[in-house]
């Protein structure tokens, strides 16, 4: 999996093309992801202990991985995933600026 949390991407396809947000959820099996308020899509629910006066919810639908982009947090420009291996680890890295794509902890 290339993408993980907290990856800030841009969306390729779609209605919210070309807008960028955060990952929030990675789904690896499906190879697919949620990017937090973008693909958004409108639900009637029925009352329910959740949401006791029912209505209509917005939710994130998830999106498929190859629609998404990375966008480098170094040089802002999206990128693509390589690796490098450093300290025996290997990390992510843009493929534009070689800068890591790590997300600082
Ligand atoms: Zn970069």
């Amino acid at each position: 999996m290339k993408l993980k949390r907290n990856d800030k991407v841009i969306i390729l396809t779609g209605k919210d093309r070309n807008k960028i947000a955060e990952i929030e959820r990675v789904f690896v099996s499906e190879n697919k992801a949620v990017v937090k308020g973008l693909n958004i899509y409108k639900k009637s629910v029925k009352p329910s202990k959740k949401s006791p006066k029912g209505g209509i919810i917005e939710i994130s639908a998830k999106i498929n991985i190859s629609n998404l982009g990375i966008v480098c947090p170094s040089c802002n420009k999206v990128s693509r995933v390589s690796y490098k291996i450093t300290n025996n680890k290997k990390i992510r890295v843009c493929r534009k600026c070689n800068a890591s794509l790590e997300a600082v902890k």
